[in-house]
């Protein structure tokens, strides 16, 4: 018999945060389907690796590496199908995958990269969350009531209060926290939870290429921005991850349809 508490589906797993999330579920007590772009398959396999090697109640844990562009819907959907027929069902959508691009003032945004960023931030996560509901939809019908579900998205605290320089990606993440609301609003009766996390910078490559952007060095970066946060440091991937293992567990049962701030305290919703 599995004692495995689930399987969750982690997009972007191959490093930062989605890579954090993705071996905390699994310290948790998961079955984990992680996904990136298929040039990230490398990095992606070796998380899938890591993961292997957590034990849970004396079990390997199971994984399962899956190459998919989220901005395809027939790709997403496909990827929560093999996530079914190799895993037994989706317990856990983390729609963690997104692009940041350079800054850019608002009015010089070409069109093509606010596309771009709409397509991962908004499309993709649209897309992970229309497959993964209707799968725990039926698995809720199947288990007569029984079985519920999360989902949990990416946003970030520029969708609370945005930031010069990031007119596309700040309303991208807004989008989020409307695309979660509604979810968790229509998803309630079947006992699935909707969520989205809202971090402050979190060190990643993601920061460590805007950093270059700033044409300042990575370590300058931190040491400038960590001013600006009254715990004195930039979050760590882990403290994200640890949220979301809070967001799907049974201690946060009546918690939806909020993107929760983890920022260090250098903004207060
Ligand atoms: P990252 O750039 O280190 O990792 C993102 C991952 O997503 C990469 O592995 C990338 O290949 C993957 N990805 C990109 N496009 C994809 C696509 N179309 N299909 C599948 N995978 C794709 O970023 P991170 O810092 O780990 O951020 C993870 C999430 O958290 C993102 O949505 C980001 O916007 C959000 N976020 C990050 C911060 C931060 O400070 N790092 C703050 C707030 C929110």
């Amino acid at each position: 018999m599995s004692i495995s508490k689930g399987v969750a589906i982690v997009t972007g797993a191959s490093r930062g945060i989605g890579r954090a999330i993705a071996l905390r579920l699994a310290h948790d007590g998961y079955a984990l389907a992680i996904n990136d772009i298929p040039s990230n398959l490398p990095m992606l396999n070796s998380v899938k690796a890591e993961i292997e090697s957590i034990t849970y109640g004396g079990q390997k844990t199971k994984a399962l590496s899956i190459t998919a562009d989220v901005r395809e819907e027939e790709q997403v959907k496909a990827m929560v199908e093999q996530t079914v027929k190799d895993l037994g069902s989706v317990d856990v959508m983390v729609a963690n995958a997104g692009i940041l691009q350079a800054m850019t003032p608002m009015v010089d945004t070409p069109s093509k990269d606010f596309d771009q960023t709409f397509a991962v931030n908004v499309r993709g996560v649209f897309f992970c969350y229309k497959y993964a509901a209707k799968q725990m939809i039926a698995q809720h019908q199947q288990r007569g009531g029984a079985a519920g579900g999360n989902i949990i998205g990416a946003s970030s605290a520029v969708a609370k209060q945005a930031s010069p320089g990031f007119a596309a990606y700040s309303a991208s993440k807004w989008a989020v926290r409307g695309l979660t609301q509604a979810s968790a609003l229509e998803l309630a009766p079947y006992g699935i939870r909707v969520n989205a996390y809202a971090p402050g910078y979190i060190d990643t490559k993601m920061v460590e290429e805007l950093s270059t952007g700033h044409k300042r060095e990575h370590k300058q970066f931190l040491a400038e921005e960590s001013q600006n946060v009254p715990l004195g440091h930039m979050g760590t991937p882990e403290d994200v991850a640890n949220l979301v293992s809070f967001l799907v567990s049974d201690k946060a049962s009546y918690i939806t349809g909020q993107s929760m701030s983890v920022n260090g305290g250098f903004f207060f919703d």
